[in-house]
């Protein structure tokens, strides 16, 4: 998918351009307390197309001075984005710090759409013009406030996507990423894993955006791990900030099959370990939870059962997920993550059939009849898997509004019951029939 990215001064309105164009998703079956998302990348759709979008300004980067800042926001936006919109404020016209950005972003060679926002009504147009000597071509007036102008501007944006049908090509490749706090051991596992024995590692360059994936295979199966914030440090001062390490490892997320969520046995587990699982589990990876360290720790089955409890209670929204206790450093069990990546990524795309479907979902009616709100009971008529990855399941009623969420929870442990979907979420949508 395509990442546009929004740079700009503070106050030009870029949070609201950004709002304006991801726009409400309020998800119909996820309900995680605790899990709040910062809003610096999100999905955004135009016409046909959906794209990600990046907010620089959402990325504090220290007290640094703005001019810094902005050359960072400016950086940011180059190395992540296909496309930048350049956001001015059309109150104020050019100012030295916007010139610098448009120097940089001149140099980069990258797209880059011009909207000068605040232009809240027409006979403002004309006065636009000051802005083509950025020399980024023709200026769009835009105004967030009021919504006007986006869908000029977007055609543009969409107009310099490059063709990615490539990648969405994946042939049976596992892409696996591995996430968690700073120091849990991401960059040792990766480093195990690639001296395991029988591993063949090759890194080819160019196939993908980011250009630093690694391919791996062992046993007939190819991987790719992709990287994520931290495990490859280059050095630039922005990339140790907390928000762009996120950018970073949801950018990773989307692209994998398999998510691995690293938790430090030797530390325990913490508030921001949930948060971090939590985006993972969002998008509706597979996913695993590592416990690293585990050499530090006494282990038999006592200490793995105890763990594991703990992991459950913290992690209620992963019931789905397994656990996987190991070493980076001593590369004790480290030989039971492929296997578990394997089987995790093959439920993620699992298809059932839809008779085997049906035949569960009637007998679990069966045993727990549906409810009734207000002397309306809900009918389920018949269900069908609309799609892999994660596995969705649409369940046609007569009122959808009469699907409790409970209801929905009932139905799809009957549905893991019955299939066994360990590793990967799967998702229950309630449709009226038409
Ligand atoms: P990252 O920030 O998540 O990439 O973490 P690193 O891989 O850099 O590891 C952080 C620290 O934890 C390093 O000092 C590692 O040597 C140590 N470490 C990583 N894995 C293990 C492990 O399995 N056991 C022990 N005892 N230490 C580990």
């Amino acid at each position: 998918k395509s990442v546009v990215a929004i740079v700009g001064r503070p106050n030009v309105g870029k949070s609201t351009i950004f709002n304006r164009l991801v726009g409400e998703r309020i998800s119909i079956v996820e309900d995680i307390p605790g899990v709040t998302r910062d809003r610096i990348y999100a999905q955004a759709e135009w016409l046909t197309t959906t794209f990600n979008l990046i907010d620089t300004g959402g990325i504090e980067i220290g007290d640094e001075p703005l001019l810094v800042q902005m050359r960072q926001q400016a950086e940011i936006a180059i190395d992540e984005a296909d496309v930048i919109i350049f956001l001015l404020n059309g109150k104020e016209g050019i100012t030295a710090a916007d010139e610098e950005v448009a120097k940089m972003l001149f140099k980069s060679n990258k797209p880059v759409v011009l909207a000068v926002n605040k232009i809240d009504n027409p006979e403002m147009r004309d006065e636009i013009y000051e802005y083509y000597s950025l020399g980024f071509g023709e200026p769009f007036p835009i105004s967030g406030a009021h919504g006007l102008g986006l869908g000029d501007m977007l055609d543009e944006v969409v107009k310099h996507f490059p063709n990615n049908e490539i990648e969405e090509v994946k042939d049976d490749t596992i892409y696996f990423s591995l996430i968690g706090r700073p120091n849990v051991g991401k960059s040792s596992l990766v480093n195990a894993l690639l001296n395991e024995e029988r591993v063949i590692v090759s890194d080819i360059e160019g196939t993908t955006r980011d250009a630093i994936d690694t391919h791996l295979h062992k046993e007939d199966q190819d991987y790719v791990i992709i990287d994520t914030a931290g495990m490859r440090k280059r050095g630039k001062v922005y990339e140790t900030t907390e928000k762009y390490s996120v950018l970073r490892a949801l950018k990773a997320i989307e692209r994998s099959d398999v998510v691995l969520v690293l938790i430090d046995a030797e530390t325990g587990i913490r508030e921001q370990d949930k948060k971090i699982a939590g985006y993972a589990h969002d998008a509706g990876r597979a996913i695993i939870i590592v416990v690293n360290k585990w050499d530090t720790v006494e282990s038999n089955e006592k200490a793995i059962k105890e763990f594991e409890t703990k992991v459950r209670s913290h992690f209620q929204f992963l019931d789905y997920a397994p656990l996987v206790f190991l070493s980076a450093k001593t590369k004790k069990r480290l030989h039971t993550l492929l296997p578990a990546i394997n089987l995790a990524s093959e439920n993620h795309a699992k298809r059932v059939p839809t008779n085997v479907l049906n035949d569960v979902v009637m007998d679990a009616i069966a045993m727990n009849p549906t409810p009734t709100v207000k002397g309306r009971r809900l009918k389920v008529l018949y269900a069908t898997q609309v799609s892999v990855k994660p596995p969705s399941f649409v369940v046609f009623v007569n009122e959808p509004e009469l699907m409790h969420f409970s209801y929905e929870r009932f139905l799809e442990n009957k549905i893991r019951d019955a299939f066994g979907f360990v590793g990967s979420p799967i998702k229950i949508f309630a449709r009226r029939r038409q």
